[in-house]
């Protein structure tokens, strides 16, 4: 009787654990991002970036500056496409 009341309390201790491990990683996960500079500070663009590697194509319409680093895709930096207007 005493062994399942000791082992009663092990399967606690071990899932408490067990759920604190699972809440630091979800905190890791969760970081906040650094905060958006005020709006003041961002510049309305209209930039097309295409993937060299699988052609997907995506919009920028706020930067930080006129001239932002591109984004990323497939684990390489997108094109810039000039479009003409
Ligand atoms: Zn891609």
């Amino acid at each position: 009787m005493v062994g399942t009341v000791i082992s009663v309390l092990f399967a606690i201790a071990i899932g408490y654990v067990i759920l604190r491990i699972g809440f630091s990683i979800f905190r890791l996960l969760a970081t906040p991002l650094p905060e958006p500079p005020p709006a003041g500070e961002l510049r309305k663009v209209k930039l097309n970036f295409r993937c060299s590697s699988c052609g997907s194509e995506v919009r920028m319409t706020v930067a930080t500056d006129e001239s932002p680093d591109p984004p990323r895709h497939c684990m390489s930096e997108m094109d810039l496409v000039i479009e003409d207007e």
